[in-house]
């Protein structure tokens, strides 16, 4: 059987966790600072935060550039719940901008076109979610001349993107944004079991999430209230969390991180073993795009219905059966049924709904070997062949 997705992890990961384990810290030591810093290195943002989870990034994120009730966040409807959930953990209301068909993000023209009509109406959104999908950025550019336009404010979701490349700089540079989210759960680009990171190169927003990542509470006397009445003292100023990250996944991470580029070289390998062997097929194969090169978290592919004998559904099955897990990435969430019952405005999404018509993520992982991805292909061809 070959999965969809699946973590690498060797010795040295195993090592730095052990490390750990044996060590006078499992929470709140010196592994999360230097995870911190690494991640600072990497992406060129001045701020990060390690967190529990990429959910609680985005939450944080949002509390930090004030949502609330009132506001509406903007995301594209292809992508996991979290990028839109943390809207309704702050009260605030959702709304989807339709997706390219050959990036699978947001189009800019949609959301040009949304949001010149929304300013008519007086409901320009507060935030704008834009999702890496894939791994692919978003034309971040071109969204940034948006928020300045408009005055809203942008966090990257990219939970599948870090490795990620856009105009030379790397995804979590937070150029064009306030803040940049990455998720660290097995199937993204590098784990730590749960886990997630928030980045930024704001130091206002980066104290904000700062504080509500451990329950609003400070020992720093110049945040306090009043005099410091002893060295036990701290104050809660703020309505925090626990967000924390613990010294294990952080010593995991830190080690993860420095695979990356290792990660990186096997995902394009196996993109370019893809493209290789599935020429012929009547499936549309994902584009590089120009002046960014994407992390490739996923591999999507979609059907192109009229010239296959197999329905969407039937190559799932025939697939399956196969022993090939592919997925779906993702069903557009405005029909998940907890969004339907909280939406606003009537979605009108029809390139997300064409989307979830044919798309299929084959099996995409850094230790995916070249037996696998041919194995794949063979059973593409035997089940498609016309
Ligand atoms: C995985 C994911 C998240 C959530 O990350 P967790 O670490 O699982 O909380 C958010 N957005 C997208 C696009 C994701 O793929």
């Amino acid at each position: 059987m070959i999965p969809y997705a699946r973590q690498s992890i060797d010795q040295s990961d195993i090592d730095a966790v052990i490390e750990v384990l044996q060590s006078d810290f499992l929470t709140q030591g010196p592994q999360v600072p230097l995870f911190e810093e690494a991640l600072c290195k990497h992406s060129n943002s001045r701020f990060s935060l390690a967190l529990n989870s990429g959910t609680s990034a985005l939450h944080l994120a949002c509390l930090a550039l004030s949502v609330g009730p009132g506001d509406t966040l903007w995301t594209s409807p292809i992508t996991y719940v979290a990028s839109a959930n943390c809207a309704f953990y702050c009260g605030a209301d959702v709304d989807f901008v339709d997706i390219d068909p050959i990036s699978f993000n947001i189009s800019v023209v949609e959301l040009r076109k949304k949001l010149r009509i929304a300013r008519k109406n007086h409901s320009l959104p507060k935030v704008l979610v834009a999702v890496h999908m894939a791994g692919n950025p978003c034309v971040m550019q071109e969204i940034k001349i948006l928020s300045d336009e408009f005055g809203f404010k942008i966090i990257e979701d990219a939970s599948h993107a870090l490795g990620g490349v856009y105009k030379n700089e790397p995804i979590g540079s937070c150029r064009y944004s306030d803040i940049t989210v990455y998720s660290f759960h097995p199937v993204k680009i590098i784990t730590t079991a749960e886990g997630g990171a928030a980045l930024t190169n704001d130091s206002d927003l980066y104290q904000d999430m700062a504080l509500r990542r451990s329950h609003g509470i400070t020992r720093d006397e110049s945040l306090m209230h009043g005099e410091k009445h002893g060295p036990w003292h701290y104050q809660q100023i703020e309505l925090g969390y626990n967000y924390r990250m613990t010294e294990i996944q952080a010593a995991l991470g830190i080690s993860q991180l420095k695979r990356l580029s290792e990660f990186m070289r096997s995902r394009a390998h196996i993109v370019k073993r893809y493209s290789e062997l599935l020429k012929g097929l009547p499936l549309r194969l994902p584009e590089p795009l120009e002046g960014s090169s994407s992390a490739w978290h996923l591999y999507i592919v979609r059907l192109m219905k009229n010239e296959s004998k197999l329905s969407h559904l039937q190559l799932f099955h025939a697939l399956h059966e196969q022993g090939v897990i592919v997925n779906l990435h993702y069903m557009p969430i405005y029909l998940q049924p907890y969004f339907n019952s909280r939406l606003k405005t009537p979605i009108d999404c029809p390139e997300a709904d064409s989307y979830y018509s044919e798309a299929i993520s084959l099996p995409m992982f850094a230790s995916m070997t070249d037996q696998e991805v041919e194995t794949v292909a063979e059973v593409l061809h035997k089940i498609l062949r016309v």
